[in-house]
């Protein structure tokens, strides 16, 4: 099926200017506040957005809840919020997990928001350890042109810059895309389209490597994306994408993962069919621990005649064994959610009735999803703290839970940190581990709440 015909009745063509607009963004990434950036898709989807497929499954519904990055300040806390559906839906034709409810990003992304990769001492590692490997597997020198789709600040392709290999930057936040320009990280202030795509190609900026990380999943337009990607990659180039698994999602009852702006949610079977349907293919795959058990795939146009690699048919295979086309599975998903709601909510209320003190750690987007979905509010958690200061001084949506600078765990000195982005359970415990001096201990919410001493 060619890229162009993969739509078939029509209904995938973007219902925006496909000149002005695409949405994509980098994992919790803040598009630009420009006009010419604001997609206009929203409402509720009938039809999966890669295959057009009838949707009439639901996986899992997490009630209503405010967009989970729209943290807010003292000075509104006065007003009111919108809290919208959040509910998946999965395509028993393809497999593609799916938001019910889309909203555009001007709604979702406010004036000041804000995510710089850089803020993650764990996400730097990984990013600098991705460029080594990726320069000596496909030889890359100062001849050769990187390109990243949702840069962030720079966060990986400055190890690039080190390296003298010609690199440019794609991502539609014009606060972060500006970081990037700091750090020597020429940036495109745009969100990656198929035009766009013609357009470079047209100017001779192919691309040997195209980096796309966390970015699958915030695209409502998975047809043009990747038909974009087969556009701008030279016929001997190699795209790598990285996206959290959708076998750990539901493996590991990962529910808190899903929000309005995570519209879709990935196996490997699904991304094999998508790439196939613009003549590339998957040659090779990865397991990495990021986001709770991500994978990323290393995709070349299907001309390349390079054979997919056995591990690409392990995964699908344990896809397979772990029943991820089987309706079943998705059945179940929701009634295991609701059950890790009810113990967290009795560990929480049991050690509020002990006289113990409790206080979050980090407040991302997952753990927005699990204090509304849970409808946990101060008088549970009455405090969380983050290191990004962009967020001190703001509230939880929802919740209405303040947020510190970490400093705050050693003034409080809690009895229990609930570690909220638990997907970076190892470096928050070591970054914390003198909590133990007074006897703290950490609270993993995922998959079913834990105490760790
Ligand atoms: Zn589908």
């Amino acid at each position: 099926m060619s890229y162009n015909n993969l739509s078939g009745n029509g209904r995938e063509t973007p219902m925006y200017d496909a000149s002005t607009a695409d949405t994509q963004s980098e994992d919790s990434a803040a598009p630009s506040h420009s006009a010419k950036a604001v997609p206009t898709i929203e409402g509720r989807s009938t039809h999966c957005r890669f295959c057009d497929n009838d949707l009439t499954h639901s996986m899992v519904d997490l009630g209503l809840s405010p967009f989970c990055e729209d943290f807010i300040c003292e000075d509104e806390l006065q007003n009111p919020e919108i809290f919208r559906p959040l509910e998946t839906m999965v395509c028993e034709r393809c497999w593609l997990v799916q938001v019910r409810d889309v909203y555009s990003n001007s709604e979702i992304f406010g004036e000041d928001y804000g995510y710089f990769s850089s803020y993650s001492s764990s996400w730097l590692r990984h990013a600098r350890r991705y460029v080594a490997m990726a320069t000596k597997r496909f030889s890359l020198d100062q001849n050769s042109f990187v390109v990243e789709v949702a840069s962030n600040d720079g966060y990986l392709l400055r190890n690039f810059v080190e390296r003298g290999i010609p690199c440019l930057g794609i991502d539609p936040a014009r606060n972060v895309a500006a970081a990037a320009e700091t750090v020597g990280v020429d940036t495109r202030v745009e969100f990656f389209t198929r035009d766009m795509a013609i357009q470079m190609r047209e100017n001779e900026q192919q691309a040997d490597l195209i980096i796309g990380n966390n970015v699958l999943a915030h695209t409502p337009y998975i047809n043009d994306f990747i038909g974009a990607v087969s556009c701008l990659l030279k016929p001997a180039g190699c795209a790598t994408f990285e996206f959290p698994h959708l076998l750990q999602l539901i493996r590991h009852c990962q529910f808190d993962t899903i929000y309005h702006e995570h519209y879709s949610y990935f196996s490997l079977f699904t991304v094999c069919r998508m790439f196939e349907s613009v003549g590339m293919h998957v040659v090779d795959v990865e397991k990495l621990e990021t986001a709770g058990g991500s994978l990323r795939v290393f995709v070349e146009h299907a001309a390349s005649d390079n054979a997919s690699s056995a591990a690409v048919a392990a995964i699908l295979e344990e896809e397979s064994e772990a029943q991820l086309r089987n309706i079943t599975t998705y059945d179940d998903f929701g009634d295991r959610a609701a059950s890790l709601k009810n113990e967290l909510l009795s560990l929480l209320i049991a050690l509020k009735k002990d006289g113990k003190k409790v206080i979050g750690y980090g407040a991302p987007g997952k753990g927005n999803t699990l204090l509304n979905y849970c409808g946990i509010k101060t008088d549970l958690l009455p405090a969380t703290c983050d290191r990004s200061h962009h967020k001190h001084g703001r509230f939880c949506p929802g919740s209405r839970i303040p947020i510190f600078p970490p400093e705050l765990i050693d003034t409080e000195k809690p009895d229990y940190v609930l570690i909220l982005p638990w997907n970076l359970e190892r470096e928050i415990t070591e970054q914390l581990a003198h909590i133990r001096s007074w006897g703290g201990k950490f609270i993993l919410p995922v998959p079913s709440p834990r105490i760790v001493e």
